[in-house]
């Protein structure tokens, strides 16, 4: 009831630590944090040594999915020039090379 209250606007901390590796603060104590390897799919809380899955593992997995599909999008992107790459093909040399103008 009071826990409830209390827990209501706190969100647990999930933190990248590493390539597939995560920090995963605990729902209920905020004192507690699990390691979360999603090398093997693992979390060292006790809901996981018992259930073999917790919520810690889902959210973890659920970042990385999300960083994988933002990845892909980006990858995915028309490779027509902007930014940056704009700038060095306009002042690129052999752009202006009279011999590329048919007239
Ligand atoms: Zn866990």
């Amino acid at each position: 009831m009071t826990t409830l209250e209390k827990n209501k606007t706190y969100r647990p901390e999930i933190v990248r630590i590493g390539e597939r590796m995560y920090w995963v603060q605990s729902a209920t104590d905020r004192d507690q944090r699990y390691f979360v390897d999603l090398h093997d799919g693992t979390c060292e809380c006790v809901g996981f040594a018992k259930r073999g899955g917790c919520w810690h593992l889902t959210e973890a997995r659920k970042i990385e999915d999300e960083r994988e599909a933002a990845a892909r999008t980006f990858d995915r992107r028309p490779a027509r020039p902007s930014g940056m790459a704009a700038l060095i093909e306009a002042f690129e040399p052999s752009g202006f090379a009279t011999g590329d103008y048919p007239f």
